[in-house]
């Protein structure tokens, strides 16, 4: 009698192997070594018979590819919740932008529709995701900054910050900061501290 489809499954998966439906409605074979020559030859034969039984899988790997994420990527972040994942397409909606967001922040990109301001008690002005309270007392850049990561900053201006101090001698003319931030009131390439220029500086705090 031959092997069902679930044998051959188990036997990738003692072999150390993995494997998986892409969102071309073809099989991809994960293996940290080679399987033997008639295992691969049976996988690709019958390969619509077990794409059909990885089915519930591949709606994942259309929503990660969606999102711009490699399914092992995710498989890796879930770890022992990969399965649950695959299986409950509510779950994954709930995880994947969260993920995708994260790899934002931590490459220094703002995540997609975090367009609102608010001011972390740590991190100083932050870009938020739609809702966010606009102070908050830690944030999602906060791994950043313990990390040392960069954070984008929305632009902020002198004028309005409890650190400015006018120029005496005229209202419009640059003034002076009284802190100083390692990146960010004197790097190059920042406006002069006139009242208006938008800086994005993470000294900024609110005069009230
Ligand atoms: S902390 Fe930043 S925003 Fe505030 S006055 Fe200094 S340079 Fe300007």
């Amino acid at each position: 009698m031959s092997a069902t489809a679930e044998d051959l499954i188990r036997r990738v998966h003692e072999a150390g192997a993995a494997l998986e439906p892409t969102p071309e409605r073809g099989l991809r074979l994960r293996t940290p070594r080679p399987l033997p020559g008639e295992l691969v030859a049976t996988l690709r034969a019958r390969k619509a018979e077990l794409l059909s039984l990885l089915a519930p899988k591949s709606r994942i790997a259309d929503l990660a590819a969606e999102m711009g994420l490699h399914l092992a990527d995710v498989r890796e972040a879930a770890g022992p919740d990969f399965d649950e994942l695959a299986r409950d397409p509510n779950t994954a909606r709930g995880f994947l932008p969260a993920m995708r967001d994260r790899r934002d922040r931590e490459a220094g990109r703002v995540p997609a529709g975090w367009t609102t301001v608010g001011l972390c008690e740590r991190c100083g002005p932050v870009w938020l995701f739609p809702g966010a309270p606009e102070r908050v007392a830690g944030c999602p850049w906060c791994f950043s900054r313990l990390q040392g990561r960069p954070i984008p900053r929305p632009p902020m201006t002198c004028g309005s910050c409890r650190h400015f101090t006018p120029d005496p001698m005229g209202a419009g003319g640059a003034g002076r900061c009284a802190v100083a931030m390692a990146d960010g009131p004197d790097r190059p390439g920042d406006p002069p501290r006139y009242p208006h220029a938008r800086r994005r500086c993470p000294g900024w705090r609110p005069t009230t």
